[in-house]
C-alpha cells in the first residue's frame, strides 16, 4: 500500500502527490500569506489531470474554499467566476441569471482555473477550448502581487493555458452569451470508410461531435455523440443507427452517469457535458492520453492510428501532434519545443513572472518548462 500523502492523490489514482503540505485557505489574504511564505507552491484544482503536473516540493494549495459567486457583467457580455468553482456550479449560477457558456468539457466536475490551465476543451467545429472564453484573469504571483491580465495585454496568451506555472489564479472573467437549449443524440456503427470519405461533413453535422471507439470492430466507429443548439435533434448519420437506449462512452459504463441522449432539448449545461455532475464521470480508474493534429491532416492521422492502434504516439509523430497537457504522454523537451513556435516566449514569460521558480515543479522540468 502507498504511504499516506498530506496532499492526497489525483482523480485517476495514478499519482500520489508528494507535496509535504496541503492548504485550502478560506480567504484571499490567507492565500497571499501562504504563498508568500512557501519555498515552492503549486495550485491544484479538482485533481482530474492524469500526471503529477500539479505537484509541489513544498505547498499544494487549493482556492476552492475561498467563497465567491458568479457575477455577470451584462453590458460587456462577460462573467467573473471564482477560479476554484467547478464548471457544474458556475454553469448553474450562470443559467439561473439567464446566461450561458459557449462550450463545456465532457465532465463538469473540473474547476474553472484547473481546466483552462491545461487547455481543456469540449467538442465542435465552431467551439474553441474553454480557455478561448477567458477575457481576464487575476493571478497571485510569487512576489505576492495580485495581477489582473486582460484581453489585449501581451501576456494574456501565455497566462491562460499556463499549467499553473505563473502563479495562483483567483478569478477568471469569461465571455458569456444568453442562455440557450441544446439536444443530444448518439448514433452507433458508423462505417469508418463513410466517415473518413467526408470527415468534414460528419464533424460539421452538429455543433458538437465526438467519435468514440474501442477499435474492436475495425470497420465501424462504436458511437458518435452529437449536440445541437435549439429544439431539433440532428438527423441520423447515413449508414449509422440511432442508439435505442441510453449509453456511456465506455462499453460497460453506467448510462445513468451520462447526460440525456434522447434528442429532447434541455438546458445547455445539461447537454454539453457527456457526464452528469452528480455522478462519477467514467470509471475513476482509467488513464487517458490525447493528441491534437492539424484538421487538414485529420483523416491521414486517424488512418495511421487505425493501422497501429497501440503505438499511438509514434504513429502521430509525423503529424506534429500536440499532447493534451492534462493527460498521459511521453514526449521529451526537445520534441515538445519543436511543436510550439512560441516555446521560447513561454520561457521568457515564466522567467519574468517567477524568477525564483516558486511555481516550477518536477513535471514541468521534465517537459523542459
Ligand atoms: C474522466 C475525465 C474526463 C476528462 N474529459 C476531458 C474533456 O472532455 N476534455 C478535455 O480537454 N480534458 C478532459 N479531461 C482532462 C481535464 O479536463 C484536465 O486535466 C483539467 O486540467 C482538470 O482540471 P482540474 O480542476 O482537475 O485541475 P487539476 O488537475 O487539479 O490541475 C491542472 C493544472 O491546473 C493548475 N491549476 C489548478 N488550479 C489552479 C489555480 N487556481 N491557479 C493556477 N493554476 C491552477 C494546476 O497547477 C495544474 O497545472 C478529463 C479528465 C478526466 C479525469
Amino acid at each position: 500500500m502507498s504511504a499516506p500523502s498530506a496532499a492526497g492523490r489525483n482523480w485517476a489514482g495514478n499519482v500520489i502527490f508528494r507535496a509535504p503540505r496541503f492548504a485550502a485557505p478560506t480567504t484571499l489574504d490567507a492565500l497571499i500569506e501562504l504563498v508568500g511564505a512557501a519555498r515552492a507552491v503549486r495550485a491544484v484544482g479538482s485533481r482530474h489531470t492524469f500526471s503529477a503536473l500539479a505537484d509541489s516540493d513544498d505547498l499544494l494549495v487549493s482556492v476552492e474554499a475561498i467563497p465567491g459567486a458568479v457575477t455577470v457583467h451584462a453590458e460587456r457580455g462577460t462573467a467573473s467566476v471564482p477560479a476554484g468553482l467547478r464548471y457544474a456550479e458556475a454553469a448553474r449560477q450562470l443559467d439561473a441569471a439567464g446566461w450561458a457558456l459557449g462550450a463545456m468539457a465532457s465532465l463538469p466536475h473540473i474547476t474553472v482555473a484547473g481546466a483552462i490551465a491545461t487547455g481543456t476543451h469540449g467538442s465542435g467545429d465552431a467551439a474553441g477550448s474553454l480557455s478561448d472564453a477567458v477575457v481576464a484573469l487575476d493571478i497571485l504571483r510569487a512576489d505576492g502581487e495580485l495581477v489582473t491580465v486582460h484581453c489585449g495585454d501581451d501576456d494574456l496568451a501565455g497566462a491562460v493555458v499556463a499549467l499553473g506555472a505563473l502563479g495562483v489564479v483567483t478569478r477568471v472573467e469569461l465571455s458569456v452569451e444568453p442562455s440557450y437549449r441544446t439536444t443530444q443524440v448518439v448514433d452507433r456503427g458508423l462505417a469508418w470508410d463513410a466517415a473518413l470519405d467526408d470527415l468534414e461533413a460528419v464533424m460539421g453535422s452538429a455543433d458538437s461531435v465526438s467519435l468514440f471507439t474501442r477499435w474492436a470492430d475495425p470497420e465501424r466507429i462504436d458511437q458518435v455523440w452529437r449536440k445541437t443548439r435549439g429544439e431539433t435533434a440532428p438527423a441520423p448519420l447515413s449508414g449509422a443507427h440511432r442508439a435505442g437506449e441510453a449509453g456511456h462512452p465506455l462499453p460497460d459504463g453506467p448510462a445513468e452517469n451520462c447526460t440525456d441522449q434522447t434528442g429532447a432539448a434541455g438546458p445547455w449545461f445539461e447537454r454539453l457535458p457527456h457526464f452528469r455532475a452528480e455522478f462519477t464521470p467514467s470509471h475513476g480508474e482509467e488513464l487517458q492520453s490525447e493528441f491534437f493534429v492539424p484538421r487538414d491532416r485529420a483523416v491521414e492521422a486517424i488512418q495511421a492510428v487505425r493501422a497501429l492502434v497501440r503505438v499511438i504516439e509514434a504513429a502521430l509523430a509525423p503529424f506534429d501532434a500536440r499532447p493534451h497537457w492534462g493527460k498521459v504522454f511521453t514526449a521529451d523537451p526537445a520534441a515538445l519545443a519543436g511543436l510550439y513556435p512560441r516555446w521560447a516566449d513561454v520561457a521568457e514569460l515564466r522567467e519574468r513572472w517567477d524568477p525564483r521558480g516558486v511555481f516550477r515543479n518536477a513535471q514541468l522540468a521534465a517537459w523542459g518548462l
